[in-house]
């Protein structure tokens, strides 16, 4: 099918993208196009206007600090999955980004469009869960950050009010004594997940203090599950299991074309074991 007809404006400035927007209340902001152009094709979206970002100066950056990595809203998630600097300071960035759909798709799909697109089979809304990262979005009200835990909504929907731009996201760097991991499982590489589970595990000593995942693919939004007192400070066979079990308590999984929810369930549990086990051995690694 074709897209329904609309208008179009590729603005210059953020000034200009900001009020294009607000000046046209059934308009949409067009990154990637990677999720966007194929809802347009199937009709399952039909704005009135596209306002098109790709124009917009300084918004490709990829920043790595002391404190994290932040991506601005034109960087596409290959230019972040191939940034050293990412992996060292927030290795589950290019861990998770390695997953993201094909070679092709990243080189055109951006990482803040995927995040505020908050689709609940997408990586990176679920690692920037786990991580408590953030989203800096513009609107003619000026500058506001909205906290990862503040930002999915509902399937595919964000907390962006329709007037907001989102020009940077923000991924906490990994944490002295934590190790992190991702693991997902597709019907074919570079498929959405039938289940993906990302977690974070800290350390003291041989003691884990922490242990966190999230889950993709799941339920309607990414969602963080806090194994810690499931894990009881060690990592056993039983403990894993008990952790498994602590996820499907919190979480809801649901049948669809690619799963039923029996699997799903099943793949929770393998899943989580398998990324608190990495991730507790990237913890010692990094201890070493
Ligand atoms: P667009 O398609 O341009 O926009 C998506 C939505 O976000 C739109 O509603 C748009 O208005 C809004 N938006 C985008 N940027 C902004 C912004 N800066 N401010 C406000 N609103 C904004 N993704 C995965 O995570 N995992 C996968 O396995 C995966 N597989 C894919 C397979 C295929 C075949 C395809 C076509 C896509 C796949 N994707 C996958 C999606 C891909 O990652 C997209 O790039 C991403 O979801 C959206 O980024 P985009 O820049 O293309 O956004």
């Amino acid at each position: 099918m074709k897209p329904a007809a609309f208008a179009f404006a590729r603005p210059s400035t953020l000034d200009e993208a900001v009020r294009t927007l607000a000046d046209h209340p059934d308009a949409k902001v067009l990154a990637g196009g990677q999720s966007l152009v194929p809802l347009l094709s199937m009709r399952l979206a039909s704005p009135a206007m596209l306002v098109d970002i790709n124009a917009l100066p300084d918004l490709d950056h990829v920043r790595c600090g002391a404190d994290g990595v932040r991506v601005g809203a034109l960087a596409r998630h290959a230019a972040v999955l191939r940034d050293p600097e990412v992996r060292r300071v927030q290795p589950l960035v290019t861990l998770a980004l390695a997953h993201v759909a094909h070679a092709t798709i990243r080189n055109r799909g951006t990482t803040v469009g995927s995040v505020v697109h908050a689709d609940a089979a997408a990586e990176m809304p679920a690692v920037l869960a786990l991580l408590q990262g953030s989203v800096d979005v513009v609107s003619p009200r000026g500058r506001r950050t909205i906290a990862a835990d503040d930002l999915f909504a509902g399937a595919m929907e964000s907390t962006l009010t329709r007037d907001e731009i989102a020009v940077e996201a923000f991924f906490p760097a990994l944490a002295g004594g934590s190790g992190v991991a991702f693991q997902e499982l597709a019907r074919r590489h570079g498929d959405y997940a039938m289940c993906g589970v990302a977690a974070v595990v800290a350390l003291e000593g041989d003691r884990v203090t922490s242990a966190r995942a999230s889950y993709l693919s799941v339920n309607d939004v990414p969602t963080v599950v806090d194994l810690t007192e499931a894990v009881d400070g060690t990592l056993t066979d039983l403990s894993v299991a008990r952790a498994g079990r602590a996820a499907l308590e919190v979480l809801e999984p649901r049948a669809d074309i690619h799963a039923t929810a029996a699997y799903r369930a099943q793949l929770v549990e393998v899943l989580t074991g398998r990324v608190l086990r990495a991730a507790h051995d990237h913890a010692r690694r990094m201890a070493a």
